[in-house]
């Protein structure tokens, strides 16, 4: 991949036709340390995230050696590149299928569940294996995170003592519980309240867990988003699990996706024409904008431009390349006043759930990767500001900042 140190040099040396990845595989170094200093957990990665090669390869680099996967396609994709990794299939719902090909073709031999059906299909699709490791995913409150995680998946805190204990008598192999507190979440104490709610079941179900798996939901910072220190969520952590009733033994694992690489990569898009205060961009909802669209995030952006521009900042929507109308990133995105057709627009924190969302709708979706040297626009790690300064309104535009602002989404 070719290195440029700012946005500003790929313009100049070859105003770029297709989206551009901007991926800095530096800050998901820093980002994989910090969990290992940080956090006493076993570090999974969560490759739905964005599972890049780039990603995987610099996680493996810094020590993650583990990786939450929840299909065939994923478990391929990292056992090709990391052929001794340690592959977790932590999809609660799996075929027959992909049991029997993780655990006979691609060695995994752990499986998290969240019914007695489910249970009873891996144990039938591994021929009744005794070496697995089985963990329980239960459903936990999800106050406080932009994306409620618990309505799908995650057997209810009522019924789980009983799937914990047949989980343990299933196994000659390790039994554990995992939660998820749903993902971007804001408040540090929701982990340490998941860890007492999974505690009781253990105490109701009247055994030990080898395993406490407390999920992902590690924030990043978005505009009108800025969470409270990445230390808050390691101390409610430590002290959630300190009250657990678990062995000595009892292994703490963590399955980060979204705070190990939100940071890593900004989508660099063009400009094809400007309509009052709509900017139609060569990249949108079917492409890496998946949720400045759906979820209506107001994503940071700047203007990439090879001269001077306004400096007066106006409130902009964006239009994606498709012909489809919901094809649409309300934001507001504050760029200068001056914009027009073929400017560079470059939008900040997309590396989670970004390129992993693309498709190839319409014939759009191609997108190109290079590697920048710049700070990201914001972040958890000191790299750059934990916050991000949202322009002065000017008069008129003021409602629909205060709209993004109060900006809160219980989805996905
Ligand atoms: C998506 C997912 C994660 C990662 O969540 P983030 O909020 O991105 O940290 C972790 N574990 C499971 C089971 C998931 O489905």
């Amino acid at each position: 991949m070719h290195t440029y140190h700012a946005p500003l040099d790929l313009v100049r040396e070859r105003s770029p036709e297709c989206p551009v990845a901007l991926v800095r595989p530096g800050i998901v170094a820093v980002a994989a340390r910090w969990f290992q200093d940080k956090l006493k957990a076993d570090i999974l990665y969560a490759v739905k995230a964005n599972p890049s090669p780039w990603v995987i390869e610099t996680l493996l680099a810094n020590g993650v050696r583990s990786f939450d996967v929840a299909s065939i396609p994923e478990i391929e994709l990292v056992r090709g590149l990391a052929p001794d990794a340690r592959l977790a299939f932590m999809h609660p719902v799996k075929s027959r299928v992909a049991i029997r090909q993780a655990y006979f073709d691609h060695g995994v031999r752990i499986f998290s569940l969240d019914s007695h059906d489910e249970l009873a299909k891996i144990l039938d699709a591994t021929d009744q294996a005794k070496d697995l490791t089985l963990i329980v995913r239960m459903a936990v409150a999800s106050h406080g995170s932009a994306y409620d995680l618990s309505g799908k998946f995650g057997i209810d805190a009522d019924a789980a003592p009983a799937l914990l204990l047949a989980a343990r008598r299933a196994t000659e192999g390790l039994m554990g519980i995992s939660f998820h507190v749903g993902s971007q979440c804001m408040r540090p104490t929701a982990y340490q309240g998941a860890m007492s709610a999974a505690s009781r079941a253990l105490v109701r179900a009247g055994v030990f867990a080898d395993i406490v798996d407390i999920g992902g939901g590690f924030p990043s910072v978005y505009p009108g988003m800025a969470p409270p220190a990445l230390e808050d969520y390691a101390d409610s952590v430590h002290r959630g699990f300190a009250e657990m009733m678990v062995h000595e033994t009892t292994e703490l694992w963590c399955e980060p996706g979204r705070a190990l690489v939100a940071e890593s990569t900004s989508i660099l898009t063009k400009v094809e024409a400007r309509k009052g205060d709509a900017l139609y961009l060569n990249d949108g909802a079917y492409g890496n904008l998946f949720d400045a669209a759906h979820s209506k995030w107001p994503f940071p952006v700047k203007l990439v431009r090879d001269g001077a521009a306004d400096p007066t900042l106006k409130a902009f929507k964006f239009f994606g390349p498709t012909c489809d109308s919901i094809d649409v990133m309300p934001g507001p995105f504050w760029l200068p006043e001056d914009v027009r057709e073929g400017d560079y627009v470059e939008i900040g924190m997309m590396g989670a759930y970004g390129t992993a969302m693309a498709t190839r709708f319409n014939g759009y979706g191609d997108t190109e990767t290079v590697l920048v040297d710049e700070a990201p626009m914001a972040s958890m790690y000191g790299l750059a500001r934990r916050s991000i300064p949202t322009p002065r309104p000017e008069i008129g535009a003021v409602v629909r900042l205060s709209r993004a602002r109060g900006k809160k989404r219980r989805r996905r």
